[in-house]
């Protein structure tokens, strides 16, 4: 027997602040007996979307006030840190992730360990998100590391993304988009970009001038060519300003038949 399941679990519930967690959360604290909860985890970044924060702000009111320990866990460095070291990140330097994200899992499963305990992640995968598992649903997840309440529950993408369109909270991000990265992530695609633009202009500003300093760093000191998405960030940029502001906004005034005749 693996003697690391000798050890009492901690099962914590992980939220980013996106539908997925949320949704995840309301199953959990409706159905305990099957899923206990000890503690509520969010890692919390620098580069959360400014929504996200508030939802998060909003979880952890709650389940204080539910009597369940909410814990915040920021990254030991901070992305400027990093930032300074690497450059933005990118496909093949993803420090975002890896010495960012994931430092907030280390700090939380070294403390566990040092309760001499062993944790058990619920983490907010759906049903039909297979892919993304690391064990099969159905599996006696109490000898596992994680478990997915979303999928045992059988609930789908689908599902959470029409909840979520129609909850004041998430302000609308998700009747345009349907998942939730950071807002300094490189792999925003250009509706993202215009949402950030649209929503954040000081922070929107501030990625590409890392992005085009990050351009020029690395054709100093390795002389090689990056360029964001390929084209640059003078380039992308300007796209976004150009065009996919207005397809946003396209998006954001289009009315159906319902609203015909109907002050908005
Ligand atoms: S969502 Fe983007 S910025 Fe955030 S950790 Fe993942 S790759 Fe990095």
């Amino acid at each position: 027997m693996n003697e690391n399941l000798i050890l009492r679990p901690i099962h914590y519930a992980s939220v980013s602040g996106g539908k997925d967690s949320f949704y995840m959360l309301n199953v959990i604290l409706n159905n305990l007996d099957k899923y206990p909860l000890e503690i509520v985890v969010h890692f919390e970044l620098e580069i959360d979307w400014n929504w996200s924060k508030k939802v998060v702000d909003l979880m952890q009111e709650r389940c204080e006030k539910a009597g369940l320990t909410f814990l915040r866990i920021k990254p030991r460095k901070t992305w400027k840190e990093i930032y300074d070291k690497y450059g933005f990140p990118n496909a093949h330097a993803r420090w975002c992730n890896s010495d960012y994200k994931l430092d907030c899992k280390k700090q939380l499963n070294k403390w566990i360990a040092e309760q001499n305990c062993r944790p058990i992640a619920y983490i907010g995968f759906c049903a039909d998100e297979v892919k993304r598992f690391k064990y099969e649903v159905g599996s006696d997840w109490n000898l596992q590391d994680c478990c997915y309440p979303l999928a045992e529950e059988g609930i789908t993408e689908y599902v959470v993304l029409e909840w979520a369109k129609n909850q004041p909270i998430f302000e609308d991000y998700y009747k345009y988009f349907t998942r939730q990265g950071c807002k300094l992530c490189p792999f925003l695609t250009m509706k993202e970009l215009a949402y950030l633009e649209k929503t954040d202009r000081e922070t929107f500003d501030y990625m590409f001038d890392c992005i085009k300093q990050t351009e020029e760093k690395i054709l100093r000191e390795k002389g090689k060519i990056w360029k964001f998405k390929g084209y640059g960030a003078d380039v992308i940029k300007h796209r976004v300003e150009t065009k996919w502001k207005s397809i946003l906004d396209a998006e954001e005034n289009q009315v159906t038949i319902f609203d015909v005749g109907v002050k908005r």
